[in-house]
């Protein structure tokens, strides 16, 4: 059974990215989750709250995965350092499939052997993201049909903090 990571920036986790670890677990029987360290992209959240809110948020909801890690630099290089044969990518609504296209594309020209598996999110968190997460929480709303307890609770701290 082939082994695989998800990768993403995931900042921070939702209900959206859940699903799509519980699908690619009825896949592959070893899948780690990779928080990408990219210093290009601006986050709410440094890499290893990231990884730590994700660890407890998958605890929340009973849902067991290898490992979490942090990672910088290519994907496919974590993806061999780790000896993941397969790359978990979600995809929503249409929003995600051209720059997922790209991406998958890229990747398999940097590592022909690794292979990049697509799963369609469910239907009710098809137009669920992370930023929208973000925006409803700071401008005082309920997220809790989005994201597990741990999460909002975090997301509370770090915009009184801001304030
Ligand atoms: P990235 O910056 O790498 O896109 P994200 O954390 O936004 O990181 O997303 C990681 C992966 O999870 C991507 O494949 C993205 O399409 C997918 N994803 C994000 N939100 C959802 C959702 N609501 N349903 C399904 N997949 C999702």
């Amino acid at each position: 059974m082939p082994k695989a990571i998800y990768p993403g920036s995931f900042d921070p986790i939702t209900y959206g990215h859940l699903d799509i670890v519980e699908r690619a677990e009825k896949i592959f029987d070893d899948l780690i989750v990779g928080i990408a360290e990219n210093p290009g992209k601006e986050t709410l959240f440094s890499p290893e709250e990231r990884k730590e809110i994700a660890e407890l948020a998958l605890e929340e909801e009973s849902i067991e995965v290898s490992e979490v890690i942090t990672f910088s630099g290519l994907l496919v290089d974590c993806a061999k350092k780790y000896n993941r044969e397969s790359i978990v990518r979600g995809l929503r609504a249409n929003s995600d499939f051209e720059y997922e296209f790209q991406m998958a594309l890229t990747n398999r020209d940097l590592a022909p052997n690794t292979e990049s598996v697509f799963l369609m999110t469910a239907g009710e968190y098809s137009f669920l993201s992370s930023s929208i997460v973000k925006e409803v929480k700071n401008l005082g709303g309920d997220i809790g049909s989005f994201v597990p307890n741990v999460v909002e609770k975090r997301l509370a701290e770090k915009f009184d903090l801001q304030e």
